[in-house]
């Protein structure tokens, strides 16, 4: 068995469905179970429909109504599967009326009305592959054993579902069907529908990988892998051929957007491969995320930027070895809903960055009563993805790039899982490091190996 993820613009079309069939086809022997996003951007139409109920009292569902008939006319799919979309959309309608109605828009009322976006992509498409001779059924997550907590807009999926999904699907593929499920919702135990977080279904998809053990799950997205970096910054940024679980993990948090920041998770507890692949462009390779690399792979898998980053230097006014003072200063970001991103601490002193578009003032007075405070903006995060075991070599390649730039680093940190290491330059120069490093470490690092 294996695990076919569709993501939105994947499916955003009838002409695309009719290709993401044709791709199922060609591995058909291989019995897979296929997981979808909504059509292209019905996700944030679905929000922006209802932050008008909820704001203006105006209901409509237009927009989303008009795109999904079209798909079906197009598709001339046949008029069964309109009585499993017309009542979908009569209940779209019913709940947007609610909103506009009560003006109220709770993260649990939210996360029902986007489920709509998969529910009715499961649907179509199901009718779609089936008409194109595959053996195609649509699934709602609930009902192939996806639970998660109440934690609405970006719920956890509970141990059960390790236990229930492999009981609701095993049968159906053994029985010769190819189930087609929503990715990205789930369910609590109270039968609220929950959501996974943006871009959730890789999560819903290397989850049913895991706990079916199936032979690997495919994230098919519009690009063609994990990049080596940003190719609006560096030209030659390529796909990566392969990466651990934890380089994608990081990765995915450092703004490489290919998946789902907790995506790895399911797959990293079973060792199952997931194959990154492009649906615009079949023939390319993809990367493939693995457990362990061979040990003749290049020091570095990626290089990023976060951009427009405010770093804080905080020194204790108080004596050296006076214990308490780290959980002061993060108690106080805490309470300030600040949300720190790196960090870097010595006996005195602790260095931390944040988002540039957080307001510190009232921190800044909190922390001045125990420390001094330095606010830096106009700074960028470099991290660098690789080998844990060749952190020096790369370290040493890092800096040596930095000084023959010219540029200062102002603070370093190697994150706990030592596969990243990043560091904090000016916002202006983090162009040219970026590209300096991309050249040594792939380019360059080709020519030498
Ligand atoms: N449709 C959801 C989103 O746009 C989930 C997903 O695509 O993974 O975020
Ligand atoms: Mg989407």
């Amino acid at each position: 068995m294996i695990v076919m993820k569709f993501g939105g613009s994947s499916v955003a079309d009838a002409e695309r469905l009719r290709h993401v069939a044709g791709i199922i086809q060609s591995q058909l022997q291989r019995r897979p179970l296929v997981v979808l996003s909504a059509m292209g951007d019905t996700t944030d139409h679905l929000l922006e429909a209802g932050d008008e109920a909820f704001r203006q009292g105006n209901v409509s569902i237009e927009q989303v109504e008009k795109h999904h008939l079209a798909v079906m006319r197009k598709l001339k799919l046949p008029t069964g599967v309109q009585k499993e979309i017309k009542p979908l959309l009569q209940e779209l309608h019913r709940l947007l009326s609610g909103i506009a109605l009560i003006r109220e828009l709770t993260p649990r009322t939210r996360d029902q009305l986007v489920s709509f976006g998969e529910r009715l992509s499961v649907r179509i498409a199901a009718a779609c592959f089936s008409s194109l001779g595959i053996n195609a059924r649509a699934f709602d997550a609930w009902d192939v054993g996806f639970l998660s907590n109440s934690n609405f807009t970006s719920a956890e999926l509970l141990e059960e579902s390790w236990e229930k999904i492999p009981e609701k699907i095993i049968p159906l593929i053994k029985a010769g069907i190819v189930p087609v499920v929503t990715g990205f919702i789930a369910q609590d135990d109270k039968g609220n529908i929950t959501t996974l977080g943006r871009g959730g279904s890789d999560l819903s998809a290397t989850m049913i990988a895991a706990a079916c053990q199936a032979e690997e799950a495919q994230v098919w997205k519009d690009v063609d892998g994990i990049l080596t970096s940003d190719p609006r910054i560096v030209e030659q940024a390529k796909p990566v051929e392969a990466v651990t679980y934890e380089e994608a993990a990081e990765l995915a948090y450092f703004g490489a957007q290919v998946l789902h920041p907790r995506a790895m998770q399911p797959c990293m507890k079973t060792g199952t491969p997931v194959l990154v692949k492009n649906s615009y462009n079949i023939a390319a390779p993809g990367t493939r995320i693995i457990p362990s690399l061979d040990k003749k792979s290049l020091p570095v898998r990626a290089i990023t930027t976060r951009r427009n980053v405010t770093l804080i230097d905080i020194v204790s006014s108080r004596m050296m070895g006076q214990h308490g003072f780290l959980a002061e200063v993060f108690s106080a970001f805490a309470r300030h809903n600040l949300s720190i991103d790196m960090v870097a601490t010595s006996e005195v002193s602790v260095s931390l960055t944040l988002d540039s578009d957080s307001d510190l003032s009232a921190l800044k007075k909190e922390l001045a009563k125990v420390a001094s405070v330095d606010i830096k903006t106009g700074k960028a995060i470099v991290t660098i993805i690789g080998n844990v075991k060749r952190s020096s070599e790369i370290l040493a390649r890092a800096f040596r790039t930095c000084q023959l730039l010219g540029i200062t680093v102002q603070m370093i940190s190697q994150g706990a899982s030592k596969v990243n290491i990043s560091f904090i330059v000016n916002d202006n120069e983090a162009a040219d490091v970026i590209k300096a490093l991309h050249l040594d470490f792939f380019t360059g690092g080709k020519e030498s190996a």
